[in-house]
């Protein structure tokens, strides 16, 4: 299956600039369609908001030329009316958008029979309901074509990314969803120049439909997102890194080999549940103890001394230590739930 490739800048920031990123992209043949910001949600005010309607013209005037298609960031009402009256039929909902179901709302109403393709960023918390809940009021309204953007997560710590990427929130908008395309946007999920390649990748092998990526002429002279656009030949490099990565070529093959090994992840699965449930089931009897003996369900030392000693021997086996702490910090959660159940 083809992947959408959709790139351009962050900001239309003059015709030339639009012009000369948009000759540059144009012969880059995977390609699909090119990106570019005229109205810009900034975090602060007083930065560069977008050109607005004046850049819509040029769109216009470079597709009427050039035949490249053009898709752009709509918020309110009057940004899906303009950009319809410029020819513009693929449009884009930011992060920051799909957050507020009243915006959703708002923009579905000027959607509405407009036949528009709508692109929908995830919102800017890790919250897969919220995304969902866009696409279905898009969707209620008529509107058929829908892809959904990964583009990462606002978190207290985004492990070094801008955005934490978060891969399984998406990967639950696709079990829920598996008609749903989804594109990566590797751009506002790492937030600087050098991740684009790597999480492009690490989208590549999920098996996303493709990538939304910001590209600049000129990336240090951008008003918006210097720090995280690349230029056009970057983008074909990661362009060949992406279509050049195999696909599988025989399913059947593969299956024969995996088969095998599926059936021992099978045995172990059934294993750690069953061994969870012994071990909830001690946690009950402890319940008793502590009730009997009038002491705490919580008990901070024993559960260091757990942490600590589970550490150590996930680290002899080679167990990744933040997926070891999060494990063990559920199991512990509830270990201690089971256990005020028992204390009524
Ligand atoms: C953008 O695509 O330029 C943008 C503002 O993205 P996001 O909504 O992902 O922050
Ligand atoms: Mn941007």
């Amino acid at each position: 299956m083809s992947k959408t490739i959709i790139a351009g800048p962050c900001s239309v920031e003059s015709q030339a600039q639009l012009r000369e990123v948009t000759l540059a992209l144009k012969s880059i043949p995977e390609v699909t369609m090119i990106r570019a910001g005229v109205w810009k949600p900034r975090t602060r005010p007083g930065a560069f908001e977008g050109l607005g309607e004046p850049a819509l013209g040029w769109m216009r005037d470079l597709t009427a030329e050039l035949g490249v298609r053009f898709c752009c960031e709509v918020a309110r009402p009057e940004h899906v009316e303009l950009c319809l009256q410029y020819g513009i039929d693929t449009l884009w909902l930011g992060a920051r958008t799909t957050t507020n179901p009243f915006m959703v709302d708002e923009l579905c109403q000027s959607l509405h029979g407009t036949g528009a393709h709508l692109l929908v960023k995830n919102p800017v918390c890790p919250d897969v309901r919220l995304w969902i809940g866009a696409l279905e009021r898009l969707h209620k309204a008529g509107i058929e074509q829908l892809t959904a953007i990964h583009r990462g997560f606002s978190m207290y710590n985004n492990h070094g990314y801008r955005n934490a990427p978060l891969w399984e929130v998406a990967m639950e908008l696709r079990r829920e969803h598996p008609e749903l395309p989804i594109l990566c946007d590797p751009s506002h999920m790492g937030g600087r120049a050098d991740l684009v390649a790597p999480l492009a990748r690490a989208a590549r092998q999920l098996d996303y439909d493709g990538l939304m990526v910001e590209v600049h002429p000129h990336p240090s002279d951008a008003l918006t997102d210097a720090v995280q656009q690349i230029t056009p030949k970057t983008l074909a490099g990661v362009i060949a890194d992406w279509t050049s990565a195999p696909y599988p070529t025989s399913a059947a093959a593969a299956d024969r080999a995996l088969d095998p090994l599926r059936r021992k992840i099978d045995d172990i699965d059934h294993d750690l549940i069953s061994l969870l449930s012994q071990r909830m089931a001690i946690s009950k009897r402890i319940a008793s103890v502590k009730r009997d003996a009038h002491l705490p369900v919580y008990q901070q030392a024993r559960w260091a001394d757990v942490v600590s000693d589970r550490l150590h021997q996930a680290s002899s086996l080679g167990l990744d230590p933040d997926f070891t702490k999060e494990l063990l910090e559920k199991i512990h959660a509830e270990s201690v739930r089971v256990q005020m159940e028992n204390e009524k």
